[in-house]
């Protein structure tokens, strides 16, 4: 059956590219009935990062993009592992690198090689200036089993690399791009040791893909020229290769690849400003992939069973922050109040609107404050853009057109009727106020736009914004006075 895996190294933020390889990957072993794995693939030491994992494991929780085989956090939020084909972990699994690599050194396949980083730095160098592709010139293929084990116990740094056979045509197919075919001839003698003794990420990423079962390998595109190197070594040790499928790089809006220098490109981004994981998954879902028919809203169900890897795009999706808005706000919109608002606090109380108290205090004013202002919201954290509207009862008349529209002839009358009506009202809700607005319709002839703005104007002070009714009925009658009472003096 389907096994696929999500191999992130652990060397710092969640990239969002990350978070869609880790996606498809799961999508198509729910599509299929397969099992999805996450692997961490720590080989190289100098870019670890602490905490990366935990990061890495925490954002994929949240996006709900979940394994339930390799590396995963315990219910402390501790690293811990799962499954029977671990360690999960490559640092945890030289042992195994160990016996495979002497498996390729002991028939051939591999060797010994001693060259100074100044000597190949040297090599490459006179390549270059005689226009060649830059290659290992093969110095140490064939020195001699003594020569090996004097350098070895004089303990001389080494390196082991890979030997290929010359002008050996190799292919294997894509599922996005086709067949690739490929000959040895232009490719190097890739190091698989380091001299750290550490496996390179090509060597341990074919032994753990097989050792571990992998059926399909699904990852970006910026490994697309590594897979020939993968298709030797499964050839090398005799074993049968996994299906490739590359995803097209995530691009920016000028078609270059989406980095960091280009604003967010990190889950945590988004998850900072207020996108809702629901949101943020269905958009990145369409990024390199699209579904048969139009349909753009998807939750991760319908997505398990919509995505297929022959829908996936061969040329780069790119990433358009204003589609993932429109996503997102539909989202939003349909989101459980209660949830929204403990979402909101952190950025009302980080904008000043509340303290740390308040957002327990006036917990149900803020989440009727919410459920008005939801529909104005692509993210959460614009609520500090439109919530000055509920704090303070000193209107704020805050445009010269404002203080124009209170001059009309009818607003005085406006305003004295409102105070007359909320004074004896029972409770200011959106019932009432609709019924109040009938009625000062047929009792005073004030309507539409003199009716509706103008009593905007000396509620909240603007001229347009969230459903009136509703946003008085989170004020409370109160407020509502004490805001009429403000304008009127
Ligand atoms: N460790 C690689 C990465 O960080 C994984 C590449 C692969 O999936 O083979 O992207």
């Amino acid at each position: 059956s389907v096994r696929v895996r999500f191999a992130p190294s652990p060397t710092g933020f969640v990239h969002i590219g990350s978070l869609r390889t880790a996606l498809y990957n799961y999508l198509f072993a729910k599509k299929m009935g397969g099992e999805y794995i996450l692997r961490v693939e720590d080989t190289d030491q100098t870019r670890l990062v602490d905490g990366a994992i935990e990061n890495m494991l925490t954002g994929m929780a949240w996006g709900g993009v979940n394994h339930t085989e390799g590396v995963v956090l315990d219910e402390n939020g501790n690293i811990t592992q799962k499954g029977e084909y671990g360690p999960y972990i490559q640092s945890e699994r030289l042992d195994i690198y160990k016996d495979y690599i002497s498996q390729l050194l002991d028939n051939g396949q591999a060797y010994y090689c001693f060259c100074t980083k100044e000597r190949l730095d040297e090599v490459r160098e006179k390549q270059k200036e005689a226009g060649e592709t830059p290659k290992y010139d093969g110095h140490c293929r064939d020195l001699t089993k003594e020569e090996v084990e004097a350098k070895i116990a004089a303990g001389v740094p080494h390196v082991i690399r890979l030997r290929l056979p010359e002008n050996h045509v190799i292919k294997f197919t894509d599922l996005v791009r086709g067949e690739t075919e490929f000959n040895t001839n232009d490719l190097d003698d890739q190091v698989l040791i380091k001299t750290d003794g550490f496996p390179t990420y090509h060597f341990a990423v074919v032994v753990d893909d097989h050792l571990m079962k992998i059926t399909h390998v699904i990852r970006g595109e910026e490994w697309v020229s590594s897979t020939p190197k993968h298709v030797y070594l499964y050839e090398a040790f005799g074993w049968e290769a996994p299906t490739f499928v590359h995803l097209p790089n995530i691009l920016n809006s000028e078609k270059k690849k989406l980095s960091k220098r280009h604003g967010d490109v990190a889950v945590e981004d988004f998850k900072k400003k207020g996108y809702l994981p629901d949101g943020l998954i269905n958009y990145v879902a369409l990024v390199g992939w699209s579904p048969e028919d139009n349909q753009e809203i998807f939750s991760m169900e319908e997505l398990e069973n919509a995505f297929s890897v022959e829908r996936v795009s061969k040329s780069g999706g790119v990433f358009d922050t204003e589609k993932l808005n429109w996503v997102n706000q539909h989202y939003i919109k349909d989101a459980d109040d209660a949830y929204l608002t403990d979402l909101a606090l952190p950025f009302l109380v980080e904008a000043g609107f509340i303290t740390e108290e308040e957002a327990t205090t006036k917990y149900d004013f803020l989440k009727g404050m919410v459920s008005v202002l939801k529909e104005k919201l692509q993210y959460v954290k614009e609520i500090t853009e439109h919530a000055n509207i509920f704090f303070g009862n000193e209107v704020n008349l805050e445009t010269e057109e404002c203080r124009e529209f209170l001059k009309l002839e009818h607003m005085p009358t406006l305003i004295d009727v409102l105070l007359d009506k909320i004074e004896i009202a029972e409770v200011v809700d959106e019932a009432f106020v609709k019924a109040m607005f009938k009625e000062i319709q047929k009792e005073h002839g004030i309507k539409g736009k003199n009716l509706f703005m103008g009593s905007r104007i000396v509620l909240t002070g603007q001229m347009h914004g969230p459903d009136l009714p509703k946003t008085m009925e989170v004020l409370g009658k109160q407020n509502c006075l004490d805001r009429i009472s403000y304008v009127k003096n």
